[in-house]
């Protein structure tokens, strides 16, 4: 799934452009809801601060930034 780092500084660009409303406010940083993102990859290049990751593996608090995959 697609996770967001915490340098998110909240500009909403994400939230606008994900077509199932999968990105939501969380507080300090905007969080992608698990379940919901249906992994469009919308959101990654529309990101100005590009911490939006896709994560492999379990979903979890790590929001790595980009690990070489392998
Ligand atoms: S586009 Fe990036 S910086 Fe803006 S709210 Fe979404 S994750 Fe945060
Ligand atoms: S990958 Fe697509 S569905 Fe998932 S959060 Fe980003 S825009 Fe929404």
């Amino acid at each position: 799934m697609h996770v967001i780092g915490k340098d998110c500084d909240k500009c909403g660009f994400c939230i606008l452009e994900c077509p199932v409303e999968a990105i939501v406010d969380a507080g300090p940083v905007n969080r992608v809801v698990p379940g919901k993102c249906v992994e469009c990859g919308a959101c990654v290049p529309v990101c100005p601060l590009q911490v939006i990751v896709e994560e492999h593996g379990a979903a979890g608090e790590a929001a790595a930034p980009a690990a070489p995959s392998r």
